[in-house]
């Protein structure tokens, strides 16, 4: 069936096609080779992501993207550094650089990054989240909660603070929780908070997907990749910042020697195939999920349009002519 999209929108993306957008040697040509290697994959536009780093490693990182004019870089995704400290909610960013939340580190780093960072995520738990929201809200930068192990009380304190998305929900939590409360359902309930999801088939079981995508809604569910530079490679060793992780032959991205997850090697298009197929919803829903919707909980617009064959049988959406 011959389909035509609207130009995909990933929200998290650290990295693409062999460039680590967290790289201390990123230039801006490299995101630029990075950026038209997505652009086979259907993504128009997208936030560049930086993770958990010390104040030198982001800056050098967000002025190489800043450098960068293209209309594909939409924006940075600031995710951490203040995150939860615990193993599992931590996920793959390092302890050493997580830090309380604070409006003078912020200010530094959006400085650093020529006012482009449109989206941060924090842990809602994090010594002065509270103010930090509110200061984020009123400067038009969008605030998601993540990598967190935060009590509902928490997170209402975030959702009121002006908190609108959580990031990479059911990843980034303790790996064990109790049945209930835990941090999973509190955030499935709340209304105020969009979702972004990472279905690669390894982040989230299909069971999973399908419950999370009907608890928020379709209309307020985000397909995200969080893919690292192993996106469109060879399975082998990678890194993500200074952090080393690989790509197994099962297409998982893990930090080496641990359970932990560290993004993942997932493109946006295989991300829409995989949700149609896990929660049964037809491919015209899935779509917007990658596109119309991330833009809009933005405030943006997608860019270009690309045109695709998707065979429901096999579940395989192919890619094919991307135009801007
Ligand atoms: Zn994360």
């Amino acid at each position: 069936m011959r389909l035509e999209l609207p130009g995909l929108f990933d929200l998290q993306v650290n990295g693409f096609g062999g460039i680590d957008f967290n790289a201390p040697d990123l230039t801006a040509d490299r995101v630029s080779e990075a950026l038209e290697r997505m652009r086979a994959t259907g993504v128009t536009r997208c936030l560049p992501t930086l993770i958990s780093s010390s104040f030198e490693q982001f800056a050098a990182s967000a002025r190489a993207l800043a450098r960068v004019s293209d209309a594909a870089l939409a924006g940075i995704h600031m995710e951490g550094p203040y995150l939860s400290v615990e193993d599992g909610a931590r996920g793959a960013h390092l302890r050493e650089h997580i830090r309380p939340a604070s409006i003078a580190d912020f200010s530094r780093r959006q400085e650093a990054a020529g006012g482009r960072i449109a989206l941060v995520t924090l842990a809602p738990e994090a010594a002065g989240a509270v103010p930090l929201i509110e200061h984020l809200v009123s400067t038009g930068v969008h605030v998601a909660i993540g990598h967190t192990e935060a009590a509902a009380r928490q997170i209402d304190d975030a959702t009121a603070a002006g908190a609108t998305l959580a990031t990479h929900l059911g990843n980034g939590c303790a790996q064990m929780l109790p049945r209930h409360p835990n941090v999973i359902w509190e955030i499935l309930a709340t209304d105020g908070l969009w979702a972004s999801l990472i279905v690669d088939g390894h982040h989230l079981p299909p069971a999973t997907v399908k419950a999370m995508v009907r608890a928020k809604g379709a209309d307020r569910t985000i397909l995200v990749t969080d893919a690292i530079a192993a996106a469109g490679g060879a399975p082998g060793p990678y890194t993500i910042g200074g952090v080393r992780c690989e790509l197994g032959d099962d297409g998982r991205v893990s930090l080496p020697g641990t359970p932990y997850l560290a993004g993942s090697a997932l493109t946006l298009d295989r991300a829409i195939a995989n949700t149609s197929r896990f929660t049964g919803l037809p491919i015209e829903m899935v779509i917007p999920m990658a596109s119309t919707i991330p833009a809009s909980y933005l405030g943006m617009t997608t860019a270009g349009t690309a045109v695709a064959d998707w065979d429901p049988e096999a579940g395989e959406l192919q890619i094919g002519r991307v135009s801007l």
